[in-house]
């Protein structure tokens, strides 16, 4: 069957790091169009656009896959829908759960595929995470996500907005580990959040977490303040007494002190290959848990001013 004639919405960071190789590399998709507002190119695609919309209007695209802010996806996806493009939406997949079900049930009348990533599943030791946490419960679960946000955002305001996620927007990929591995239902018991006086997003956020048993100890703590060495850590506790510890964002899985997994993360590979899956069966796959978690957070915070912070 030929390939999928893709095209990308926003060439920002992520799409320039990931989806523009990924896809060169994928004989599933061909890359055919690209919308950059700041007539930004892709290497060999001739159809570059400045207005995303002349781009849904092109009869040789199947797909797009939207790359912007999370604030402006629901307008573009839905554009798209109706449009007859299968959508793949990065994360997070909208800004709120409104719009991810309003685009659920707008690409099931369109009968096109919507397809919510969450890169950080696509790690083997999360998937390995799972199988071994199927059927046990949680006695302690502690999610640390520090990162330099000057190394990983440079220049991006949006992240700062409101509706921007701001320390979110790592800790989201972090929960869409958590619900993925996590045997038993998640909830966010109680928050707090650090936002700078100049923002209006937070810097830093602390989570208590609860599968609803007593004497469990489930948290989460987010940090964009963290120079130095990066930690992108989950460590988990079963009743069985059994202890899991994902390292480097999922790439690494340790069981009771032991390696089990290491690899090199091929995440959008990974990515890719689900859409193409996808787009064979044309089923969706719309996954709402982590963005559930982030807006019940937000929904409960307690919430603290902290020191001005220049990005
Ligand atoms: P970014 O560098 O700011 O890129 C986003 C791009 O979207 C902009 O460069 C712009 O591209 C386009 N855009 C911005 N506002 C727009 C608007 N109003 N209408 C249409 N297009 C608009 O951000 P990013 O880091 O790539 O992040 C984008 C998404 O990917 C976020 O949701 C983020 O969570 C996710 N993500 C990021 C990373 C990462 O490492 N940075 C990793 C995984 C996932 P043009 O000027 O080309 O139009």
């Amino acid at each position: 069957m030929s390939a999928y004639r893709i095209g990308i919405v926003g060439l920002g960071k992520i799409a320039q790091d990931q989806h523009v190789p990924v896809i060169a590399a994928d004989p599933d998709f061909d890359l055919v169009a690209v919308a950059s507002q700041r007539a930004m190119r892709a290497p060999g695609v001739s159809r570059a656009f400045t207005d995303w919309r002349d781009l849904l209007a092109d009869p040789d695209v199947d797909a797009v896959a939207i790359c912007t802010p999370p604030g402006v996806r629901h307008q573009i996806a839905s554009a798209a829908l109706d449009a007859g493009k299968h959508v793949l939406l990065e994360k997070p997949p909208a800004a709120t759960l409104s719009e991810l079900v309003d685009l659920e049930r707008r690409a099931a009348e369109a009968g096109r595929v919507v397809f919510t990533t969450w890169h950080s599943q696509y790690n083997r030791g999360v998937e390995e995470a799972r199988l071994r946490l199927a059927g046990q419960r949680l006695r302690a679960l502690q999610v640390t996500w520090k990162e330099d946000v000057r190394r990983w955002h440079p220049g991006q305001a949006w992240i700062w907005e409101a509706g921007g996620f701001g320390v979110f927007d790592p800790g989201i990929n972090a929960l869409s580990i958590v619900t993925r591995i996590a045997p038993e239902p998640i909830f966010v018991r109680s928050a707090t959040l650090e936002t700078p006086e100049n923002a209006q997003a937070p810097i830093a956020a602390t989570l208590e977490l609860a599968a609803g048993r007593a004497g469990e100890r489930l948290g989460a703590v987010f940090d964009w303040r963290q120079t130095g060495p990066q930690t992108w850590d989950i460590d988990i506790e079963t009743e069985a007494g059994a202890k899991l510890a994902l390292r480097h964002g999922g790439s690494r899985l340790e069981v009771d002190g032991t390696v089990v997994v290491d690899e090199p993360a091929h995440e959008y590979e990974g990515i890719y290959r689900r859409f193409a899956e996808l787009l064979r069966d044309g089923s969706s796959q719309v996954d709402a848990a982590p963005l559930r978690l982030v807006a019940d957070a937000f929904m409960v915070a307690r919430r603290t001013a902290t020191e001005r912070f220049d990005p």
